[in-house]
């Protein structure tokens, strides 16, 4: 069916996304920040305001190429369950996304030129939980099984939407995966604030009854070798993400109290799980969280849920600008100063803030507050910082409890050492065109080879890899290429 024109619609209706629940609310639980309730009306009247523009910039926003246009239109007309179809056709799992993305679609949607972009993510989100809540979001096995085993290794969204389209080709898949529960990031390291668990462990089930086997606590490079994976199966995929935290080796680094966000966060994701957990928290404590980015943010809302006494979060970087500067025009992302839903639940942003050491004032072994400088840098062209200005010297900041969130150096190296697997000097997994490794049948996708990224790219890599997989294994694909579409190598070399 042809979609309806509604050019007004943005002149009708204002941007009214889905919210969050007030802030000084919220912070006292540990339900997800969302706003529980929408209404059908009101989705759809979010869904009119898109002017069906013809050139959708909004697709190319979004690293899958959702078509948002479509189940924009779908929704306007209240035909939901077509809207889950359209969704599903590019993208396994909306949810992950409808929950989680930033929405770089909405950046480049044509009305955020001058007016306010559609309410993307809200919509994909409401045709997601609407499936679910209407029981259309079933299994679906493959008709007929051929005789090529795949092993995944890891089970975070690139190697859960791998795993489910390689199954949907027919191949038997076992996905292995080190934690004691399948999901990845999903599963433990984004908040369940920010992310319920029922909604990773309903897909996850999905997958199960579609065939798809879990192998879990099991550490593959050291439970299981290369070669154990070369004799049981006819390819794999390495989608162990890219967790290998980045350390700031300064004076009183040895301290206690100075942990890793990817310790901090996974345990407390445990703790709501139910599991005893022995790791300290930040109840009562000053907390500096090191790190001006999401997982810094997602350090920062955990700690005043455990009921730390100050947070305070540190960015080396200056506070971005609250409007666009001239030399970032739509449709570029926009490099400006956005406040993160921790944020507005309370602490303390400091900027420009060049951290120089921990230190132990009283002498008990444990830190107790950090020593920096208030700092202006110089950038070369690259944006790379060349040199500084001390604007302010000795900013001495308390600190019981330092939560180092400064960002990933690629994917743990333990195994792509025991499979001599070629890297980039970043660290990733290096592939070819075909998402091959330099080891004949190991390909790899994700935060693996892309570096710490998004979900939304790691299910694209997840789809991607799989129609490479499916091409080695058979010569040919049916199914869909998704997030390296636009390379024309792409498929040159399967
Ligand atoms: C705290 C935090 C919050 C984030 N929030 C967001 C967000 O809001 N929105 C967003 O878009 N992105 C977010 N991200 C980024 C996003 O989670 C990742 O880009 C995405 O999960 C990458 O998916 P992946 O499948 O490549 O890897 P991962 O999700 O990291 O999964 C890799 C899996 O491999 C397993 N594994 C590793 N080594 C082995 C081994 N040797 N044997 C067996 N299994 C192994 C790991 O245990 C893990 O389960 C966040 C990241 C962090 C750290
Ligand atoms: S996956 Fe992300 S970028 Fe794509 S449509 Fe959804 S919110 Fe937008």
């Amino acid at each position: 069916m042809p979609r309806e024109n509604h050019p007004d619609g943005f002149l009708k209706h204002r941007r009214a996304p889905i919210g969050k629940r007030p802030p000084a609310v919220r912070v006292r639980d540990v339900d997800e920040v969302w706003a529980p309730d929408w209404d059908d009306e009101h989705l759809r009247t979010q869904a009119e305001r898109c002017v069906d523009c013809g050139v959708p910039t909004c697709m190319s926003g979004c690293p899958i190429g959702n078509i948002i246009p479509n189940w924009n239109d779908l929704v306007y007309r209240s035909d939901w369950k077509q809207a889950l179809e359209e969704l599903h056709a590019t993208n396994n799992f909306p949810e992950f996304t409808g929950y989680t993305c930033p929405a770089p679609c909405e950046d480049t949607c044509v009305l955020a030129a001058n007016d306010d972009a559609v309410a993307i993510k809200s919509i994909e989100r409401a045709i997601v939980d609407r499936g679910w809540e209407e029981g259309w979001i079933t299994p679906q096995p493959p008709t007929r099984r051929t005789d090529y085993h795949v092993a995944v290794v890891g089970s975070g969204p690139a190697g859960l939407a791998a795993a489910q389209q390689l199954n949907r080709a027919g191949h038997r898949v076992t996905v292995f995966e080190r934690d004691e529960t399948p999901g990845g990031l999903m599963q433990y390291g984004i908040p369940d604030f920010k992310f319920a668990k029922h909604r990773v462990e309903q897909r996850i089930q999905q997958l199960r009854d579609e065939g798809i086997r879990f192998a879990t606590n099991t550490d593959v490079g050291t439970d299981v070798t290369l070669d154990d994976l070369q004799r049981g199966f006819d390819a794999t995929c390495l989608a162990i993400g890219a967790q290998h935290h980045r350390d700031l080796t300064l004076p009183g680094r040895d301290l206690d109290g100075i942990r890793f966000a990817m310790d901090y966060l996974p345990e407390e994701n445990r703790r709501q799980a139910g599991q005893r957990v022995r790791g300290v928290t930040a109840e009562g404590k000053n907390v500096v969280v090191l790190g001006g980015g999401d997982t810094g943010a997602d350090c920062v809302a955990t700690a005043h849920r455990q009921g730390a006494r100050q947070v305070v979060q540190i960015s080396i970087n200056p506070r971005p600008p609250e409007d666009r500067p001239s030399d970032n025009p739509w449709p570029a992302q926009p490099q400006t100063y956005r406040k993160t839903y921790a944020q507005e639940e309370g602490g303390e942003e400091a900027f420009s803030i060049n951290t120089q050491a921990f230190l132990d004032t009283d002498g008990d072994g444990r830190v107790d507050a950090l020593q920096a400088e208030h700092v202006d840098w110089t950038y070369d062209r690259t944006g790379r910082r060349v040199d500084k200005t001390v604007v302010e010297s000795d900013v001495r900041i308390p600190a019981d409890l330092v939560l180092i969130a400064i960002g990933f150096a690629g994917p743990e190296p333990q195994l792509p050492e025991a499979f001599g697997v070629d890297r980039a000097p970043d660290g990733t997994i290096q592939t070819n065109d075909a998402m091959m490794t330099s080891v004949d049948g190991l390909f790899a996708a994700g935060d693996a080879t892309r570096g710490a990224s998004l979900v939304v790219w790691a299910i694209g890599e997840g789809r991607d890899v799989a129609r490479q997989i499916d091409r080695y294994l058979t010569g040919r694909s049916d199914l869909p290429a998704s997030v390296r579409t636009s390379n024309p190598a792409f498929d040159a070399r399967a």
